[in-house]
């Protein structure tokens, strides 16, 4: 927690913490790990893609990875991404004070990348350990004018070697990621720490309702095709969808309105609708009845429908062993063994393509992130740290026991 608070110090603005890829705050966060890693005998590199590694060994050893991303949004909390890099380090030391023998070796990562915020473009440093990484993102510009390889660059990265991070060659026994849940679903549920089932797939579509503008004083309500009171009926039925839907996150946050003038019937409105679910399919069923609905809507009006999908991102389950080894320890540790799915994305997302990939989410306060206010109190990290330091011995007992 201590090591949070050091590193939130961190940023590109005197008042806030904003620390993006490859910014000179990221190079101190660095620095910083790296003294606390070198404090217990481990060496830390930075690899091609601005990626922080933290390691033990050379030996040709299966490893475990734990880690999370090192950069924030504007105005970001303490602990969103930060965390999960902290609590790898502290699992690195109570490894070492406890002689703790793994079957595999443990090693830290502290991502550069993940939100995207200074080029647009997230997960850079989990793509390039994957191999995913698109070549056309080293031309991005940020605000400045500033690509991407020149940041890379200025950093102390050779882009041209951003091959070299792949783990392609690597033997993985598994990534772990802890995470801040940026929920409410733990507090709700009374546990200081969950298990991820899967992080959500994911459909955004825009739905125009196009009618007719008119009077609000002469054009008689039979005679109306009024493109708002039709989106407004959709948008009760997404909400509607999303209530009746087990696990079902079923949006709209952005409502176009033409002319928006208080005294014309509207001509048109565009909605964007947002769907999430931990499994494809029923997203898919949902989005089908919705469209079907709009469709109806339109229809009864006399409404212009159109439609298009902008997003349509298949759901991504996590390890079911690895998963499996860590709601045992959340049980061997004496709390409820619960799991969630992850509405918002992580570089788990990413990392799942290559190597066994699961997630712990830890409590936070109201659920806020994103924000200064994010909040996760000190015996939640206490539970994390048991938990995963009781999972990973039961992989490599796991694995012990694959081997004989
Ligand atoms: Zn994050």
């Amino acid at each position: 927690m201590d090591r949070c608070e050091v590193l939130a110090n961190f940023s590109e603005e005197n008042s806030a913490l904003t620390r993006r890829f490859c910014s000179p705050p990221m190079k101190q966060v660095h620095k910083e790990i790296g003294s606390w890693l070198e404090a217990i005998g481990w060496t830390s590199e930075i690899d091609a893609a601005g990626n922080l590694l933290g390691h033990n060994t050379n030996v040709d050893r299966p490893a475990v990875l734990i880690g999370s991303h090192l950069d924030t949004v504007r105005n970001a909390g303490k602990y969103d991404g930060v965390l999960g890099v902290m609590i790898g380090l502290a699992i690195a030391e109570l490894i070492r004070e406890s002689k703790t023998e793994l079957a595999f070796d443990v090693e830290i990562i502290g991502f550069s990348e993940e939100e995207g915020v200074r080029f647009d473009s997230p997960y850079i440093g989990s793509s390039a350990i994957v191999e995913c990484f698109d070549s056309q993102v080293l031309g991005q510009k940020d605000e400045d004018g500033i690509t991407v390889e020149m940041a890379l660059e200025s950093f102390g990265c050779n882009p041209t070697e951003i091959g070299n991070a792949s783990f392609a060659n690597r033997n993985m026994a598994g990534f772990i990621e802890v995470h801040i849940e940026q929920g409410p679903v733990l507090e709700m549920e009374n546990c200081p720490v969950g298990a991820v089932s899967a992080i959500a797939g994911q459909t955004r579509a825009t739905i125009g309702f196009e009618g007719k503008a008119g009077h609000a004083g002469t054009v008689p309500h039979v005679h109306r095709r009024d493109g708002l009171a039709g989106a407004a009926e959709f948008i009760s039925a997404v909400e509607k969808k999303g209530r009746e839907t087990d696990g079902l996150f079923a949006t709209v946050g952005d409502v176009r309105v033409e002319p928006n003038v208080s005294n014309v019937v509207p001509a048109s409105a565009i909605v964007r609708v947002d769907l999430r679910h931990e499994s494809d399919s029923v997203r898919m069923m949902a989005w089908q009845a919705l469209k079907e609905l709009a469709s109806q809507i339109a229809g009864r009006r006399g409404l212009i429908l159109t439609l298009e999908t902008n997003l349509n991102q298949p759901a991504v389950q996590m390890d079911k062993e690895i998963t499996n080894y860590l709601m045992k320890a959340i049980s061997d540790c004496g709390y409820k063994p619960v799991q969630i799915p992850s509405g918002a994305g992580h570089d788990a997302v990413i990392m799942a393509r290559m190597v066994p990939t699961s997630m712990l989410f830890v409590r936070c306060r109201d659920g806020i992130s994103h924000h200064p206010d994010e909040h996760v109190e000190e015996a939640d990290v206490v539970a994390a740290i048991k938990i995963l330091f009781r999972g990973l011995v039961r992989i490599s007992n796991g694995l012990l026991k694959s081997r004989t």
